[in-house]
């Protein structure tokens, strides 16, 4: 089949689609690759490495004529969109949760899309969950970050001139995102502790050799859904979350906020007066901040100071590794594709299949996700 490549165009998105390595598996397995000229400039994978193992490089209107499939970041814009050729499929981070109107646009315009959201968590599908691979980096890259923002080192060190002390750090939600934080953290010589909803979450914070802080109640024994999500929190919870959270926050350094409830915004764990109780030059990185950020103070895109802490917002941190997410981003992808054939590589969806049911949002022209219609 053909499978289009489009250079991203929303603000900010470094990301691709397809790298080198993901073209040479799909060009292999008969694939037609065409590639929109500079798609991967903003990845470091410049159109060279991408005509060197086959792809057919050209202008948005080239890419996109004959395409049975087209390969996405991030949603194409209105324009762009109107340009898909009927009856294609798209693939993508559609954002889809909740968004009727974008999902309508996709049936109107006739495309078949499916977004890599709505990737089941089933163990076949693991290869395939780019929520997975994305969320990964942004927790290593969220700590990194905090790192330069921080005023002063992670580890501890004795030195001739006197001690210093080891960075106390706190992750908040130890999901894919913050278990990666933890252990960039702990690399990087922090002394870390981290807290869930989901009980699940204990014991893998403490194989990375943090220690679990939470309120372990007998809602906190049933919050994770069947989809392995967390469930959003009773209010009398979130108050003794709070409490809890309040007194340790205040002796923290680098605070990692990751906690998210799937289509939901994002829980809200720091307020402003927790802020105010921590010292000057701590830092917050709020991985959280596209849901609206897991601290009341968080503005997306920006590094807010506040008594002299830092919050940063960053919107895409995948991003800010544009290489290695773009990598693992594409090989998510690759391992879909079989998916999306028959045995003679023809564009043919497996649309009964659970995965390919689960990620479509519209098909000949009409809204089939239920969470959408
Ligand atoms: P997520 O990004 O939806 O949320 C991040 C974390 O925030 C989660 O651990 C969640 O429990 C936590 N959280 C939510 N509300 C909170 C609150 N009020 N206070 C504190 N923490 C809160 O989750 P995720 O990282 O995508 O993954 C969640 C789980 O799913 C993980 O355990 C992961 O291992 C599992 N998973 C399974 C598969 C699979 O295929 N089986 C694939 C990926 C992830």
């Amino acid at each position: 089949m053909k499978i289009a490549i489009l250079k991203e165009r929303r603000d900010g998105e470094t990301r691709v689609a397809a790298t080198p390595e993901s073209v040479k598996k799909l060009i292999a397995a008969g694939h037609d690759i065409q590639i929109e000229k500079g798609a991967g400039d903003t990845a470091s994978m410049p159109d060279s490495l991408y005509e060197a193992v086959g792809a057919k490089m050209g202008t948005l209107a080239a890419t996109l004529k004959g395409a049975d499939v087209v390969y996405a970041v991030r949603t194409p814009d209105a324009e762009t969109l109107a340009k898909l050729p009927k009856g294609c499929v798209l693939v993508g981070q559609l954002e889809p949760h909740g968004d009727k109107a974008q999902a309508k646009a996709f049936a109107d315009a006739g495309i078949d899309a499916l977004a890599m959201e709505f990737t089941p968590r089933i163990t076949r599908a693991q290869a395939m969950d780019a929520l997975s691979s994305q969320s990964n980096l942004a927790g290593y890259r969220a700590v990194i970050e905090a790192s330069q923002i921080y005023h002063r080192a992670f580890p501890m060190m004795m030195t001739a001139a006197g001690t210093i002390a080891a960075a106390k750090a706190f992750v908040m939600g130890a999901g894919v995102a913050g278990l990666q934080a933890i252990a960039t953290a702990r690399r990087l010589g922090a002394v870390v502790t981290a807290t869930d909803v989901r009980p699940a979450a204990k014991e893998q914070v403490a194989s990375l050799g943090a220690k679990f802080v939470a309120v372990e109640d007998e809602e906190f024994k049933a919050a994770e859904t069947a989809g392995g999500y967390a469930k959003e929190m009773s209010k009398e919870y979130q108050a003794k979350q709070a409490e809890l959270v309040a007194s340790h926050i205040a002796k923290q350094d680098v605070v990692v906020t990751t906690a998210l409830i799937p289509g939901r915004p994002a829980p809200k764990l720091i307020t402003k007066a927790m802020v105010e109780a921590m010292k000057p030059g701590s830092v917050i990185v709020d991985i959280a901040a596209p849901m609206g950020g897991n601290c009341e103070l968080t503005r997306a895109d920006e590094i807010v100071e506040h008594n002299g802490v830092s919050i940063a917002g960053f919107s895409n941190l995948p991003g800010r590794l544009a290489a290695d997410a773009s990598s693992l981003y594409a090989r998510n992808l690759v391992n879909l594709t079989p998916l999306l054939v028959d045995d003679d590589g023809k564009i043919a969806p497996h649309w009964d299949d659970e995965i390919i049911v689960g990620m479509t949002l519209t098909r000949d022209g009409k809204v089939v996700h239920e969470t959408l219609k």
